[in-house]
């Protein structure tokens, strides 16, 4: 596994869908299909951490990879790193056309840290690229409304959310922590570690 990228292995069968009621089990099944694959669409996950937004994101990419799907997982703050980085060598378009070659890309944890504007750049010439050839998959604990604050720069977030949700199941989870749920389970008392 590790040429695609996954931090670490997170199956579908491992996901308990009755500890998250929030998502309806028949639209994952359906993108467990692949469908979304072949006709280009994206995939995203909003939710608060910890409500199993990476694990289905990886579970979706190993189906993927069971097909014989090229698919990559990121970080994003990897991925916007590693495109600036190429920007500046002037690599960008050969990097953009690398990436291509990923049927599936998964990008996690947009908006944990926001971007600059050579950031927000390269991430938007990455998605414009892939609209409508090839499917990624984003995670994020932001909804929509809030991507703006991720990007600074409102027209280029509402430009990026235009060309990603043309073609897109969005997997809106709401509900506790799944980490959470584990820590109660253990009696370990959570401590608030901003106090
Ligand atoms: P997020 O990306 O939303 O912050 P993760 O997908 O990393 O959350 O989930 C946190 C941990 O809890 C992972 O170990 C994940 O496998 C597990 N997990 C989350 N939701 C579920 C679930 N419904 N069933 C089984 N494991 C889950
Ligand atoms: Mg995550």
């Amino acid at each position: 596994m590790k040429n695609e990228g996954f931090p670490v292995k997170k199956t579908l069968e491992e996901f308990d869908f009755e500890f998250q009621l929030s998502i309806d089990k028949k639209v994952i099944e359906d993108l467990a299909t692949l469908r979304f694959v072949h006709n280009a669409e994206n995939v995203v996950l909003l939710g608060p951490p910890g409500v199993g937004k990476s694990h289905l994101a990886i579970a979706l990419g190993i189906e993927a990879v069971k097909a014989g799907i090229s698919v990559y997982f990121t970080n994003t703050g990897n991925l916007i790193e590693r495109l600036k980085l190429a920007n500046r060598e002037g690599m960008l378009e050969k990097k953009l056309r690398d990436l291509m070659k990923y049927k599936v890309l998964m990008i996690d944890e947009i908006g944990y840290l926001p971007f600059d504007e050579e950031g927000a750049h390269c991430l938007f010439q990455l998605i414009s690229r892939r609209y409508e050839k090839c499917s990624t998959i984003l995670t994020s604990n932001k909804s929509y409304g809030e991507w703006g604050e991720i990007f600074k720069d409102h027209v280029i977030a509402a430009a990026l959310l235009d060309r990603i949700l043309h073609h897109c199941t969005t997997i809106n989870i709401k509900g506790e922590s799944y980490r959470l749920k584990e820590r109660k389970k253990q009696g370990i008392k959570t401590v608030n570690i901003y106090q």
